[in-house]
């Protein structure tokens, strides 16, 4: 059934409106470093996971940077993970190994398979000790199991539609997007340990 909503043009163009709006947030809030005005300074991206449709829409990465102090300021997303090349939904949508899903999404967007072995990785080891999820798991009641990352924290969200529930879980993680460097606000700001590609 996600292979439907990864080949639907207006799922990610929603995606689209919502990272404007995390955008429009991050400008209001101005420089976090030094409250000076944001500019408009939107970076080239090259994803893989959209189709052929949105591609123009989803080449840029929106992002300011501080007109006194210069330093960037990359709001969240729902549409990137980091500096993946892959897109965040396609990351959301990873499955065991050998399920049908996970076939179905390898062939969909030709990922190798040791591209889908080192996210799973990421998932069960890199992601359970990130400051976000260490701050937001208690959230969940019952636990969200380890092993069943990351469709046992898609299923907590609840949604009539798959896609609702996709884009709930995207709005979760956006803050994963973008975790600033503690003490150097000038570089990019990447998180830490988001494996690329
Ligand atoms: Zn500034």
């Amino acid at each position: 059934m996600c292979h439907v909503v990864l080949q639907d043009p207006a799922f990610f163009r929603f995606l689209c409106r919502i990272d404007e709006e995390l955008a429009c947030a991050t400008r209001l809030g101005r420089c976090p470093g030094c409250g000076g005005p944001l500019h408009v300074a939107d970076y080239p991206r090259k994803p893989r996971g959209c189709p052929a449709a949105v591609r123009e829409e989803y080449s840029w990465r929106l992002s300011f940077t501080c007109g006194r102090c210069n330093a960037r300021a990359t709001p969240p997303s729902v549409r990137f993970a980091g500096r993946r090349v892959y897109l965040a939904v396609v990351l959301m949508l990873v499955s065991p190994a050998g399920s049908s899903l996970s076939q179905g999404l390898c062939e969909l967007f030709s990922i190798p398979a040791r591209t889908l072995k080192r996210w799973r990785r990421w998932w069960r080891e890199d992601f359970p000790s990130t400051p976000f999820w260490q701050s937001v798991r208690e959230r969940f009641m019952p636990p969200v199991e380890t092993e069943q990352l990351p469709q046992g924290l898609l299923e907590r969200f609840e949604a009539g539609a798959r896609a609702n529930r996709l884009v709930q879980a995207l709005r979760f993680m956006a803050p994963l997007s973008t975790t600033p460097r503690p003490g150097n606000p000038k570089v990019a700001a990447y998180p830490q340990r988001m494996p690329i590609a």
